[in-house]
Formats: C-alpha cells, sequence, structure tokens
C-alpha cells in the first residue's frame, strides 16, 4: 500500500532527476564562499526576485531569523501575525537568540494584518518603549494568497512609518502561481524575502534569504554564529536549482487537487474552507482523533486536529486524492 502523506508538502522524496542534478553538482567550501552551485542558486534567486543578493541556508527556520535579526537589533521589536510562522511556529527564536520583541496581531481572514491595527501598535519614540522597526508579513498564509493590492499598500505604509517589511515567503511560488505573476510582482514590495525550497518546490533540504547587499552581509555573519555555514553545500543547493527550474509551475497541479479534494468533502457533508492553493482545512471537531487513526488504516497519513489541515504536494496524485475522498465518506458513514 503506498502512502498518501497529507500532513505537509515537507514530505516530498527527491525525484531522480533532482538526484542526478545533486549527484554532479560542483562543490566547493561554502564558508570561504567557493561552492560554484551554492554561488549559482544564490545568484539565481536573487536575480528573479529583483534582489542584489540572497542566501543559502538550511531551513526557513533560519532564513526568518537571520532576516529578522538582520533588521532588526536588541530592543527592537517586529509586528507579526498571531498566527504568523515566525511568531509561533520557530521556538521563538527571534526573542531568544535576537531579543527583539515581537508585537504580535490578529491575521485578518484574507491572512493580512489590517494595517490600521499595525498603525495603532507602533511605539512612539520614547524611552519607555521597544523601538519598532520592522513589519513582516506571510504568504501564503495558510494557504490564502494576500492580494498584491494589499502588498503596494503595506509597501507605501512601511515607507511613511519608518518600518522595513519582511516576506515570510515559504509558500512564495504557491502565491505566484496562483495569481498567475511573475513572483517578482509579489516580492518587489519587500526589504527582504524568505523562500523555501523545501515545500512544493520538492528539494530536501534548503532555503533563502534574499536582499540587499548590506542585509545579507549582515545575515552571512548571523549565520555563521547561529551554526549555519555549510560546507560543500552544493549538494542541496543544486536540488534547489533543479526545482526553480522544474517543479514552480506544477505547483498549479497541487492547487487544482486541493480544490478536487475540498469539492468530494464538501459533497460528503464535510464543513471545509475555502481553497486558494494547496491547503485544505476541514473542520473535524472532536472526530480529529478518530479520522487519522480510520484514514492511517487506508494508508493515509493526517495530522489530528480538529480544524484538519490537508497538504496536497508533488508526491500525491490526483488519483490518490480520489481515494481521500472516498476514505472520508466511508468515515461519515460509520
Ligand atoms: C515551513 C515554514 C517555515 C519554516 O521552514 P522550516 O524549513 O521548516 O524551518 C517558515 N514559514 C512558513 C510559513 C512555513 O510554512
Amino acid at each position: 500500500m503506498s502512502v498518501i502523506d497529507l500532513r505537509s508538502d515537507t514530505v516530498t522524496q527527491p525525484t531522480a532527476g533532482m538526484l542526478d542534478a545533486m549527484a554532479n553538482a560542483a562543490t566547493g567550501d561554502d564558508v570561504y564562499g567557493e561552492d560554484p552551485t551554492v554561488n549559482r542558486l544564490e545568484a539565481e534567486l536573487a536575480k528573479r526576485l529583483g534582489f542584489t543578493e540572497a542566501l543559502f541556508v538550511p531551513t526557513g527556520t533560519m532564513s526568518n531569523l537571520l532576516g529578522l535579526m538582520a533588521h532588526c537589533d536588541r530592543g527592537d521589536e517586529y509586528i507579526v501575525g498571531q498566527q504568523a510562522h515566525t511568531y509561533k511556529y520557530e521556538g521563538g527564536g527571534a526573542a531568544v537568540l535576537g531579543s527583539i520583541q515581537p508585537q504580535p496581531l490578529e491575521v485578518q481572514a484574507d491572512g493580512s494584518l489590517d494595517l490600521a491595527q499595525v498603525a495603532a501598535a507602533i511605539k512612539p519614540d520614547d524611552f519607555h518603549f521597544a523601538r519598532t522597526r520592522l513589519l513582516a508579513l506571510e504568504n501564503t498564509m495558510q494557504g490564502k494568497v494576500l492580494p498584491l493590492e494589499y502588498l503596494a499598500r503595506a509597501r507605501r505604509f512601511t515607507y511613511e512609518n519608518g518600518l522595513a517589511l519582511h516576506l515570510d515567503g515559504a509558500r512564495l511560488y504557491n502565491a505566484a502561481v496562483k495569481l498567475g505573476v511573475d513572483a517578482r510582482e509579489i516580492t518587489q514590495h519587500f526589504d527582504s524575502v524568505s523562500v523555501c525550497l523545501s515545500k512544493g518546490l520538492g528539494a530536501p533540504i534548503g532555503s533563502v534569504l534574499c536582499g540587499s547587499a548590506e542585509l545579507i552581509a549582515k545575515a552571512r555573519r548571523l549565520r555563521k554564529m547561529v551554526g549555519g555555514g555549510m560546507r560543500q553545500a552544493g549538494i542541496l543547493a543544486a536540488a534547489g536549482l533543479y526545482a526553480l527550474d522544474n517543479n514552480i509551475q506544477r505547483l498549479a497541479d497541487d492547487h487544482a487537487n486541493a480544490q478536487m479534494l475540498a469539492e468530494g468533502l464538501r459533497a460528503a457533508g464535510y464543513e471545509v474552507e475555502p481553497v486558494q492553493t494547496n491547503m485544505v482545512y476541514v473542520q473535524m471537531g472532536d472526530k480529529a482523533e478518530a479520522i487519522k487513526a480510520f484514514a492511517a488504516t487506508r494508508g493515509i497519513k493526517l495530522s489530528a486536529a480538529g480544524r484538519l489541515r490537508m497538504v496536497t504536494h508533488m508526491d500525491v496524485s490526483r488519483a490518490q486524492i480520489e481515494q481521500v475522498v472516498a476514505t472520508f465518506v466511508e468515515f461519515s458513514r460509520i
């Protein structure tokens, strides 16, 4: 029985083509700046997203951390969504390692932060307060795509208020593919962007932080400090380059599969949130453990949550989505 793993888009296995690219990667010591494949990946993504420089790091968590720490000094503050990954799911790293105070705000229904609320949260220039330096957005935010018009407003807002603007773009390319625009249409509004290669793009490891030369120089120093300076990392960067060349447009298939899953579950009477990209949220209430256990008997891996998240990715086919729907139909009848 082949396993259908819907817990996350991080679970994909490298394909034969990707492994081939990794095996044949030219390498060098990247701490010395001598890994040609890492250098190529950094240059390529910086160019694609409209930045001067980029930095290859092992994880999205590190990429966000270095971005936040490059923007903010000790005692500075960043404004961020209450449900944002940087605030909620990164072990409090910005506070622990950067002494950066988070100012979380409730995320709006469309995944954005209300700029009026952000304005109200900016601290006056007074020694009682932390110095508000940065606004951090996330796109996609729990599968939702932030409107381009909102990003333009957020950019104007941060200029007017002297804040920098960071994007946790772990799933930037899901947003770009959904909107049918070049990723630059999104990233042009930001001072720094973190992109995960190991989510829907299908690389086994790796994220990239993009920004100005000055910001990336700071981030490079910080990367060494937190132990993220890797040596012959070209083997990993090759997977990232392969992903950028081969796995972006196919994200549309994941989005279509997520739509199909949502429609199938709705038809079976489940309460499913509207789907935009590759995430499907279903209200399972107190049946979270039961559906997880039942699905496991059919080879389907789910998280256990009342608001159950299922994520489509390159290792889940359309036929497998039909199997998942059938399993939920079966579950609803017992
Ligand atoms: C996965 C994820 C990250 C962090 O990536 P890791 O590589 O797991 O550390 C950051 N932000 C968002 C929105 C993510 O989904």
